[in-house]
C-alpha cells in the first residue's frame, strides 16, 4: 500500500530562491518519501501578481498543511514593504528559530569540527516593527520582551538540548545595559534552567560572545538568544563554517513549521545557476527530522557530505565551477544510492 504524501507549502521566493528551492525539491524527492508540493508566491514576486508580498492564500496554505519549505524573499532597505519573514513568523507564531552550525568536509573555513546550535526567539524584540518619528530628526524603535515569549524560547532550547544530548546552553544578552528587557529574558532562562539539571547553564554578554566565537567556537554548544542578537550571531556562526551557503534553519511553532536557509535572495547571483543550494537542502533535512523521517534525513546529510568531500562538484562560493542544478543532481544521485 502506498503512503499518503506529506503536503508541503512550497515558497520559491525571490532572487536565487526558485533555484535553491528546485534543487531541494529534487533532493527530497530522491529520498522516496512522498511529498505533494503546493506552490505559493511570496515577496517581491507576489507583489506583481497579488499586489502584496504576503498573499492571504499563502497563509491559508501553510495553516492547512502545517509545513512549509521557503526560499528567501527580498525586503527593501529603509523603505517599502515589511519583511515577509518577520510577518510569517509573527502571524504563524513560529516562535523558535533553530539554526545548527556544523563544519562540513571539503569546505574551506578557519575552523574544523565546529558544532554549534543557535536558538533564536523569533517573534518580538526590536522586530516588533514599532517605530515612529517622535519629532523630525528623532525616531523611536521599541524593543518588546515578554515573559511569555522568553520562557517559551528558553523551554524550547532546553528541550532541544535534552533531546539531542547537548551539554551546555549559553544565554546571550546585554542586560548590563538593557537591565529591564534583557534582565527579564535572563530571569526566564534561569527559571527554566533549574528544571534541566543535566544541562549546564551559563550567561554571556553579546559583544564578548561574538569575540569568543571568533577566537574559540568550541567553547560553546547551544546559544540561546533574543531576536536581534540571534539574527546577527547566526550570520557570524555561518561564517565560521564557510559562509551563508552552508547554513540551514527551521522556524518552529506549536502547530506549524517552516524551513528556510539563513541566507537571503542574493540578487547579485540570481538566475545564473551559481547559488549554493546546500543550506536549503540541509534545511530540508531538518524538515525530515521534524517529520520523524530519520533515515531519509541521515541519507540527505550523508549525501551532502559525500559530494563536498569528493570536491569535484562545488559551487563558486566554495571555489568550484559547478552550477546549482549539477550539485542538486550529484546529491540526489547519492541519496538514491543510499
Ligand atoms: P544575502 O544572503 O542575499 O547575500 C549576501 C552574500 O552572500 C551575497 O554576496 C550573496 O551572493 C551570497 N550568498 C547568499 N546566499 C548564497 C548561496 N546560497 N550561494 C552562494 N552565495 C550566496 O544577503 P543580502 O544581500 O544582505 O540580502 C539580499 C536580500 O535578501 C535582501 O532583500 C534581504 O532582505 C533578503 N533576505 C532574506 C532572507 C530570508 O528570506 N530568509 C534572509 C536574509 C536576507
Amino acid at each position: 500500500m502506498s503512503r499518503a504524501p506529506y503536503m508541503v507549502t512550497l515558497i520559491p521566493g525571490d532572487g536565487i530562491g526558485p533555484e535553491v528551492v528546485a534543487a531541494t525539491v529534487r533532493v527530497l524527492t530522491a529520498t522516496g518519501i512522498p511529498f505533494e508540493w503546493e506552490t505559493q508566491p511570496a515577496g517581491a514576486t507576489a507583489i506583481g501578481e497579488f499586489g502584496t508580498p504576503l498573499p492571504p492564500q499563502l497563509l491559508e496554505s501553510i495553516r492547512r498543511n502545517k509545513l512549509a519549505l521557503k526560499g528567501p524573499t527580498e525586503t527593501p532597505v529603509a523603505t517599502g514593504h515589511r519583511s515577509v519573514n518577520v510577518e510569517l513568523r509573527k502571524q504563524l507564531d513560529l516562535y523558535a528559530n533553530l539554526r545548527p552550525v556544523e563544519s562540513l568536509p571539503g569546505v574551506k573555513s578557519r575552523y574544523e569540527g565546529v558544532d554549534l546550535v543557535v536558538v533564536r526567539e523569533n517573534t518580538e524584540d526590536l522586530y516588533s516593527g514599532l517605530e515612529h518619528v517622535v519629532v523630525p530628526g528623532v525616531v523611536e524603535s521599541i524593543k518588546i520582551i515578554t515573559e511569555k515569549a522568553s520562557t517559551r524560547i528558553a523551554r524550547f532550547a532546553f528541550d532541544y538540548a535534552r533531546a539531542h544530548s547537548r551539554k551546555k546552553i549559553t544565554a546571550v544578552h546585554k542586560a548590563n545595559i538593557m537591565k529591564l528587557s534583557d534582565g527579564l529574558f535572563l530571569d526566564c532562562c534561569r527559571k527554566i534552567a533549574k528544571e534541566y539539571a543535566e544541562v549546564v547553564y551559563e550567561e554571556a554578554i553579546v559583544d564578548s560572545t561574538c569575540m569568543q566565537l571568533v577566537l574559540d567556537p568550541d567553547r560553546f554548544d547551544v546559544l540561546l538568544l533574543e531576536n536581534l542578537y540571534g539574527d546577527i550571531v547566526s550570520d557570524l556562526t555561518a561564517g565560521l563554517v564557510g559562509g551563508l551557503g552552508m547554513a540551514p534553519g527551521a522556524n518552529i511553532g506549536l502547530s506549524v513549521a517552516l524551513f528556510e536557509a539563513v541566507h537571503g535572495s542574493a540578487p547579485d547571483i540570481a538566475g545564473k545557476n551559481l547559488a549554493n543550494p546546500i543550506a536549503l537542502i540541509l534545511s530540508g533535512a531538518l524538515m525530515l527530522d521534524h517529520l520523524g523521517e530519520q533515515d531519509a534525513a541521515t541519507r540527505v546529510r550523508r549525501a551532502v557530505r559525500a559530494v563536498l568531500a569528493d570536491g569535484r562538484k562545488l559551487t563558486r562560493d566554495l571555489g568550484g565551477t559547478a552550477g546549482t542544478t549539477e550539485i542538486a543532481e550529484a546529491i540526489a544521485g547519492k541519496v538514491q544510492a543510499g
